[in-house]
């Protein structure tokens, strides 16, 4: 079972899980793409379920999509 998210525990989760911002002001669900601020000063967007549960906490310059494993 999905945990259902509010706006106001995803900016908290987003705060102390990444160094990017929460710039998107509502929250609808787990398909709506949020809108971030990378710490590089980017904007990217991304479904909270990718930023949560795929890491993908930042922007595409900063993370690109596709990684390669054993990388670091
Ligand atoms: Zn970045």
């Amino acid at each position: 079972m999905n945990k259902r998210w509010t706006y106001a525990e995803i900016q908290k989760f987003v705060e102390k899980n990444s160094d990017s911002k929460l710039l998107s002001t509502e929250y609808h669900g787990f398909s709506q793409k949020l809108l971030f601020k990378c710490s590089c000063g980017n904007n990217f967007e991304k479904t909270f379920t990718k930023f949560n549960k795929n890491n993908q906490r930042k922007c595409d310059v900063c993370q690109p999509p596709k990684e390669s494993r054993g990388a670091k």
